[in-house]
């Protein structure tokens, strides 16, 4: 049996949910497919929830443009909506004279995004902030900030539903067909069905490859390949020292292990880079080493045996771990040819903070104002 809807979003992570979210207050129906038991059990809630600044990404990327203007749409969604959140701001520190120039081409990747508040620190300066902080300079970042992500999803599902949207879980997308008259899309689950979608938004995150490959009429071509890498935190016992998060300067693949501060004042570190072969969560304990050669570097009273494994994401990485990093993917019928089909690759960090203008462009290669 086929049942008929206008728009099927494949996937409720935080991107999924506020794509959904559009659609829906946009006045289109909106059904939400999702293969797990509830909604965000994959990276969205696997991550270091900090609401980036927009510093890192090369000028004019969708990763620059959508986390500049995510930001802002975060923190006046979390306001008007009491999600918690913290405007905390955040230090990029220099351990070494060497690193010193890493912080200039910073402040200048930063100011080609239209990040213009980054304020360079001394030594002084930083351990009036952070006494446990050891470095050579630092930036200070005021707009970064932390928040409630399932919180957040948790909002956006509210206003879905509130907009007569609807959510299924143990609802896999398992395959599919471009039609005539819309794509069919495959559900697996307890009560197998068709879906027959004018629109299909695959934000399927890690899988979002495999689920496009799935369905018959999208070129293979199109569908780039897909690389893990994966981010593991640890957290540590006693008395948070830090009150701030606080980063090193960013390694090849992420942004460094840094200290992140949950909304209770809680410290974790990562998370670290490890390039996998599958998607599997485990937090490896021999990772240990790694994460105290690198806190070291920034917080040398770091006591040997007050780590403890956390949790782990995984980055869906469109780059091997020899290539550089490569922007969002987000294809819409002009790059793979399907009307009504948009599919999103690579949506790593800052992919929490650029959920909402991701959601405004998803919108509007679908036609929708
Ligand atoms: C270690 C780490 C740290 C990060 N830190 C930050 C940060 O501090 N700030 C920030 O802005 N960003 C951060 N990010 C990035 C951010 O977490 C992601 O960009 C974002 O969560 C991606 O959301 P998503 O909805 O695309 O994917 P996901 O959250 O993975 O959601 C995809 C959903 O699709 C579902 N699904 C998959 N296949 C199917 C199918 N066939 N049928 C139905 N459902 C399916 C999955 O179950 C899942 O629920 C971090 C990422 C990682 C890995």
């Amino acid at each position: 049996m086929v049942e008929r809807v206008e728009c099927l979003v494949i996937g409720a992570g935080a991107v999924g949910l506020a794509v959904a979210r559009r659609l829906a207050r946009a006045g289109k129906e909106v059904v939400v497919v999702e293969k797990a038991e509830t909604f965000g059990t994959e990276t969205s809630s696997r991550n270091s929830e900090i609401i980036h600044a927009g510093i890192y990404y090369p000028k004019g990327s969708l990763k620059a443009r959508f986390c500049v203007a995510g930001k802002r749409a975060l923190y006046e969604y979390l306001k008007l909506h009491g999600v918690a959140h913290k405007n905390l701001g955040k230090l990029i520190v220099a351990a070494s004279p060497d690193e010193l120039s890493q912080l200039d081409q910073l402040i200048a990747f930063a100011r080609g995004n239209g990040v213009d508040d980054l304020v360079k620190l001394t030594p002084a300066e930083v351990r009036a902030m952070e006494p446990a902080v050891s470095c050579v300079g630092a930036l200070w970042s005021p707009s970064t900030g932390i928040f409630d992500s399932h919180g957040y999803m948790l909002s956006l599902l509210g206003e879905i539903e509130e907009q007569g949207g609807a959510i299924a879980y143990h609802a896999p997308a398992t395959g599919g067909k471009v039609m005539n008259d819309g794509i069919d899309i495959r559900i697996g689950g307890a009560v197998a069905m068709t879906l027959r979608a004018r629109m299909v938004v695959n934000s399927a995150g890690l899988y979002a490859q495999q689920v496009a490959k799935s369905i018959a009429g999208v070129l293979p071509e199109s569908v780039p390949a897909s690389y893990y890498a994966k981010g593991s935190y640890y957290t540590l016992s006693g008395k948070p020292p830090f009150v701030r998060p606080v980063y090193p300067v960013p390694e090849h693949g992420g942004l460094g292990v840094h200290v992140s501060v949950d909304l209770a004042g809680q410290v974790r570190f990562g998370p670290d880079v490890e390039w996998v072969e599958r998607i599997e969560y485990s937090v490896n304990p021999r990772r240990a080493d790694v994460f105290y050669a690198a806190i070291r570097h920034y917080y040398p009273d770091l006591k040997d045996g007050a780590l403890q494994p956390g949790y782990c994401g995984i980055r869906p990485k469109l780059q091997s771990p020899k290539d550089p990093a490569k922007d969002f993917v987000i294809q819409g019928p002009r790059e793979h040819g399907v009307p009504g089909l948009v599919n999103l690759f690579g949506i790593e960090s800052p992919g929490l903070t650029a959920s909402l203008p991701i959601a405004d462009h998803v919108a509007a290669l679908l036609g929708i104002a």
